[in-house]
């Protein structure tokens, strides 16, 4: 199914990339939460991330797993908060976003940040990856 994920992945739409491997592509979140707020997407389309085989869900947890790593180097935070949600966009994915308060894994608000920073931390985060 075509979505705004799919256009990512075919490269139709831009994104600020993180990190990538053969089946799994990690990107800034174009209305953050909270500086540094990542998605993680498997290339395969699917939905529900519920709807993923068992190897397919692990490699996706795996590889956000390695994401979030590289983004605990680069924004300071306390933790790197997860998150499933999946409303508006049907394919499936992680969000990863740095916390340091509870409040910050806040959905429904936008951190103001310009196209400029977000590919200066899309390239840090990447250097760590
Ligand atoms: P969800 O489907 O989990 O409810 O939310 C989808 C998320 O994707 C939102 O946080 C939204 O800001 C993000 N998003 C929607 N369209 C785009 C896009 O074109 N590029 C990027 N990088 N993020 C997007």
């Amino acid at each position: 199914m075509s979505n705004i994920f799919s256009k990512i992945i075919s490269g139709e739409i831009p994104c600020h990339k993180v990190a990538e491997d053969d089946l799994h592509l990690a990107f800034l979140d174009i209305n953050p939460v909270a500086y540094g707020h990542t998605l993680v997407i498997p290339k395969m389309g699917i939905d529900y991330i519920f709807d993923m085989s068992d190897e397919s869900l692990t490699n996706l947890m795996l590889f956000s797993k390695k994401v979030a790593k590289a983004l605990k180097k680069v924004v300071d935070c306390k933790k790197i908060g997860v998150s499933v949600i999946g409303l508006e966009v049907p394919h499936a994915h992680v969000h990863l976003i740095p916390i340091n308060a509870i409040q910050d894994m806040t959905f429904g608000k936008s951190i103001g940040i310009s196209q400029a920073d977000l590919t200066a931390l899309a390239n840090k985060i990447a250097t760590n990856f």
